[in-house]
């Protein structure tokens, strides 16, 4: 890297407020011609994603063959709890691909005491064992199936990757492209408020709401009752206190609120239920 760029990261390091206005330019034109423009299922809402529904699908596949890989010894391929999250899966899937054809639907059942599930991108389901008492009955697994699968077909792990890479890329031209420290480089990083955790890339809480909103009309749409789906909420606000909140309310405001924009959904949720 030349003096001169040497001198511009210098500059921006001690004005942060330009270094940032400067990154959101560049951030702005770089969005603009690096994604494409999609709409939500359900909620309708434009959003700008980078990857392809081939690229989500092999990003999930990838995912999903390395999961499945180091928890061989956990898969539960019988029993009641396996015949349900088939069954469930099955229903919410049919819903989902309405929206999603491309996508290849599978799910996994893993022997853990986690109350957990998750949907990789492109349709590939994982639910621990540990949901299962929590979700009680069919409804309540489609609850968080809904929720789940709502993240994948509106395409939010894209939608969250593009940003992230967007903005590395932002800060490695306002750096020069090469040989910032890499203390600069975290400062560059920490400045434009992505941190350090874009590995694990967590929901945004628009996000969770949405996926809320989006998967009770899924389970809805399968058949099911969405009162159910209030009821779970309230099984999950009792449950949840006092621990570490699983995937489905890893940012959210809180879960009484999240109860509360559910019943909010209701009326819409039995609509949709009453088309089939
Ligand atoms: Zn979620």
């Amino acid at each position: 890297m030349s003096r001169a760029w040497k001198g511009v990261v210098a500059f921006l390091i001690a004005r942060p407020l330009i270094a940032i206005a400067l990154a959101a330019a560049v951030v702005g034109v770089l969005w603009l011609f690096f994604t494409h423009r999609q709409t939500t299922p359900v909620t309708h809402r434009a959003e700008r994603v980078g990857l392809t529904d081939k690229q989500q699908m092999q990003l999930g596949a990838q995912q999903y063959a390395k999961t499945l890989k180091e928890d061989r010894a956990q898969i539960v391929s019988s029993g009641p709890g396996y015949v349900e999250v088939q069954r469930v899966a099955k229903r919410i899937e049919a819903v989902a691909a309405k929206d999603k054809p491309n996508f290849v639907w599978k799910v996994t059942l893993l022997r853990k005491n986690e109350a957990n599930a998750y949907c990789l991108p492109g349709g590939k389901i994982v639910v621990f064992t540990g949901i299962l008492p929590l979700t009680r009955n069919d409804a309540g697994l489609a609850t968080v199936l809904g929720h789940e699968v709502a993240h994948a077909t509106a395409e939010h792990v894209a939608e969250r990757i593009e940003r992230d890479k967007l903005t590395r890329i932002a800060v490695a031209i306002i750096a020069g492209g090469i040989s910032v420290t890499p203390g600069q480089y975290a400062q560059l990083v920490a400045l434009l408020g992505i941190g350090g955790e874009a590995a694990s890339l967590p929901f945004s809480r628009k996000q969770e709401s949405e996926a809320d909103h989006i998967g009770l009309i899924y389970m809805a749409r399968a058949g099911y009752d969405p009162r159910q789906a209030v009821a779970f909420w309230k099984r999950m606000l009792r449950a949840s206190k006092g621990k570490e909140p699983p995937e489905f309310e890893s940012d959210h405001p809180s879960t009484a609120h999240r109860v509360k924009a559910v019943e909010g959904w209701l009326p819409e949720a039995e609509r949709a239920g009453g088309q089939g």
